[in-house]
């Protein structure tokens, strides 16, 4: 076993789910406080400088001698979503480890500092916003907003932020961290099948693809499901049935669009019981950030008319929405010099990379997921692709931490403060 796949081995037993299958790693569980730790342990074996910041995001700096200035930074997350894979995230910051060994075996005098970024509720599968660290740290949530979002048992993040030692007054944007990354370079599992396709290892991303969720609340009239006559009923599940197959048949005659109703909670949920509420969530996906809109407004339509069909009413929450993002080209070209035989893909999965592309150059890498399923149990890297992986990654930071200068061409500066 190599160095990266050794590390994802050591954390296979943590936050296993016996239900789902793979696991459930939700941001400021048991599970994810054990794979902090376990990072925590790495980072010290090696010297770095482990800090937490006030969002809660963990920082492992390497400073050789000589390195000055902003940093270089890499890393990803640990946390999953429910019945997720064992490399969503846990991949990058594995190989954000195995890299910083690779340079140090290497010798190759840097510059600047190297540092890995470990970024909390990156899936958002606790609090409903995905990217929660790295969208307080960038000013892309207000502190407020944050703070007051809740998770399936009605803990505020305030509350559960404090209990897990953060301080939630002090939470927000974060210029002066900010102002501390040169560049970002995130490593990731790819989620599709691309490289599968091409016949190749690691790729250079190109751009993510916009996205949003919204939060649809369909209320109607609880009822016995014996008593009730099929014309008096106002059924909000037999609505919101409507509005997934709706919203399904609306992005497929869109060219490009992904439309996804993956989580829908009736309530009461009784077997004899009509629903009095149905709550659900979209999931929508488009290059073009107008399409977007489009789809949106069109999904809204459908939710409303559906809802009036039923008898049921129907309100729609934006919960976040992210642009298209196209990442870094002075990075890209970069990173093109330093893996030259690495295609360029684009992704309609979100990171952590994407929010923090508005503040500093970012890129990221994907390697090879051979099954080309993620967000499940079958999501796989090849012990032989994830170290591939980490000798690409530490080519890439031991060049642009060995540049006197980064060439971002997105920002004047290579680090800016929103
Ligand atoms: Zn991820």
């Amino acid at each position: 076993m190599t160095g990266v796949a050794k590390m994802i081995d050591e954390i296979s037993s943590i936050g296993r789910d016996l239900t789902r299958g793979g696991f459930s790693r939700a941001g400021y569980s048991t599970a994810d406080r054990e794979l902090r730790d376990w990072f925590t342990a790495h980072a010290n074996q090696r010297g770095l400088d482990v800090e937490r910041d006030r969002n809660g995001v963990l920082w492992a700096s390497w400073n050789p001698a000589g390195a000055a200035g902003p940093a270089i930074v890499t890393g990803s997350h640990l946390d999953s979503v429910p019945g997720g894979g064992g490399y969503d995230g846990p991949l990058g910051v594995a190989s954000a480890l195995a890299a910083i060994d690779i340079l140090r075996e290497d010798g190759r005098r840097l510059q600047r500092p190297i540092a890995i970024a470990v970024f909390p509720e990156e899936e958002g599968s606790r609090f409903g916003v995905a990217c929660l660290g790295s969208r307080l740290l960038s000013g892309a949530i207000s502190p407020e907003r944050a703070l007051a979002l809740t998770d399936d048992e009605g803990d505020s993040f305030a509350d559960v932020a404090r209990r897990d030692g953060l301080d939630p007054a002090s939470m927000g944007p974060d210029a002066a961290g900010l102002a501390r990354i040169a560049a970002f370079v995130e490593l990731h599992v790819e989620q599709g099948r691309g490289l599968i396709d091409l016949g190749e290892p690691v790729a250079i991303a190109s751009s993510i693809l916009g996205h949003g969720r919204w939060r649809v609340t369909v209320d109607g009239q609880g009822n016995h499901a014996g008593t009730t006559l099929m014309a008096d009923r106002r059924d909000p599940l037999v609505a919101a049935a409507r509005m997934v197959v709706e919203i399904r048949d609306l992005a497929r005659r869109t060219d490009g669009a992904r439309a996804t109703v993956g989580r829908l909670e009736p309530v009461p949920g009784g077997t004899n019981v009509i629903a009095s509420q149905v709550r659900f969530w979209i999931d929508i996906r488009h290059p073009d950030d107008v399409v977007t809109a489009s789809l949106v407004s069109q999904a809204r339509d459908i939710i409303a008319r559906a809802a009036q069909g039923e008898g049921c009413a129907a309100d729609v929450r934006e919960e976040s929405l992210s642009p298209t993002v196209d990442f870094d080209l002075g990075l890209r070209d970069a990173l093109r010099r330093s893996l030259p035989n690495a295609p360029e893909l684009g992704t309609g999965a979100g990171h952590d990379a994407g929010v923090l592309a508005s503040s500093a150059p970012t890129a990221m890498l994907f390697v090879r997921n051979p099954t080309g399923i993620s967000h499940s149990p079958e999501e796989l890297v090849e012990d032989a692709d994830a170290e591939i992986g980490a000798v690409a990654l530490a080519t890439v930071l031991g060049e642009l931490a060995s540049a006197q200068s980064i060439e971002g061409t997105t920002h004047a500066q290579p680090m800016m403060a929103k």
